[in-house]
């Protein structure tokens, strides 16, 4: 990758235990492809929202994709790459590698070595921990909850086609009602990555552009295209996805503040916030790539997936150079 000159101020040689105040800013729009519901655990519930203040000091309601299940998302789609080049690893020194010994998500055995779980963290009970170096907030929706969601029944219909159970003839219980956001709305999301390398950054980016569905899915619901609209690179941290989402909706305001908004407006306007809000947060040194390196820039972590062979080496390459893999053979 060549494209990363302008940001090498704050991008890491090499992987080290102590921050240096680097920080990459990736400006993320999410938009719905297809119905989707995004909300905490089990059916029955509505989706996530919360009440917020906008730019005019009033009092509404957002929907909200959790920032949790929206890096697990993409953490999954990084892992199922590692998983392909054998560079997830068991947790102890001398176990041979097996299916269940193999560093995994939520099952409390986190190999510690894998670009994974250096990048995203973990924590063990016996007192082994790194801190998440992709730090993000919930992703909020532009408009209002009530203006981008809607609630249907459904009933779950014996093979009969009916609601009695052809058996029993009792009639069936299972009649509910889902809440859903609907295709086309718009959430901002702002992924800050702290003191990492070329090749983590390329594996961020790869996992967002990647990742597809969010949410509770099926084959039917949960379709989310990501967006990546800027990258900026700085010595702190810049400012809050909320204060993004209300600077872009006083901009929307007068020309796109009902669903549908039309997604060249979403993207001018929400763009345009961005450095806005840079210009009057800033205190410290920053770069934004322009329109055109960004463009450049994607296309460039694009074509290293394009080229598995060339993938697999960074990866290998960057998994290799953790202190503690010193001597891991490849
Ligand atoms: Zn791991």
């Amino acid at each position: 990758m060549n494209f990363i000159n302008a940001l090498k101020p704050y991008v890491a040689n090499q992987y080290s235990h102590l921050p240096k105040s680097r920080f990459i800013s990736v400006f993320i729009l999410r938009t719905t492809q297809s119905e989707a519901i995004f909300r905490t655990e089990g059916s029955g519930e509505g989706c996530n929202r919360e009440i917020v203040t906008n730019s005019n000091g009033q009092a509404l309601f957002r929907a909200v994709i959790s920032k949790r299940k929206q890096i697990a998302v993409e953490r999954r789609e990084g892992r199922q790459q590692l998983r392909k080049y054998e560079l997830l690893f068991t947790n102890k020194e001398k176990e041979a590698i097996q299916d269940d010994n193999v560093c995994s998500m939520n099952r409390n055995n986190p190999c510690e070595k894998c670009i994974d779980c250096m990048l995203y963290g973990y924590a063990v009970g016996t007192g082994g921990a790194q801190k998440s170096r992709v730090i993000s907030d919930d992703a909020y929706s532009l408009l209002p909850f009530d203006l981008i969601s809607d609630k249907k029944t459904f009933n779950a219909l014996y093979e009969n086609n009916t609601m009695r159970d052809p058996i029993s003839g009792k009639a069936s219980s299972s009649i509910g009602e889902d809440e859903y956001i609907v295709p086309g709305s718009h959430f901002l999301d702002i992924e800050v990555l702290r003191d990492v390398t070329e090749t983590e950054l390329l594996m961020v980016l790869g996992n967002i552009i990647r990742s597809k569905r969010y949410g509770a899915i099926t084959s039917r619901i949960g379709s989310v295209k990501n967006t990546i609209l800027g990258i900026t690179g700085s010595d702190s941290e810049l400012f809050s996805t909320l204060e993004w989402i209300n600077a872009s909706e006083l901009l929307l305001q007068s020309e796109a503040n009902e669903h549908p908004q039309p997604e060249s407006k979403v993207i001018q306007n929400v763009t345009q916030s961005i450095a806005q809000l840079i210009d009057t947060h800033i205190c410290g040194d920053y770069y934004s790539l322009t329109a055109e390196e960004l463009k450049t820039f994607i296309q460039e972590v694009k074509d290293v997936y394009a080229f598995p062979e060339q993938l697999k080496e960074k990866l290998i390459a960057q998994t290799l150079s953790y202190p503690q893999n010193e001597g891991l053979q490849k």
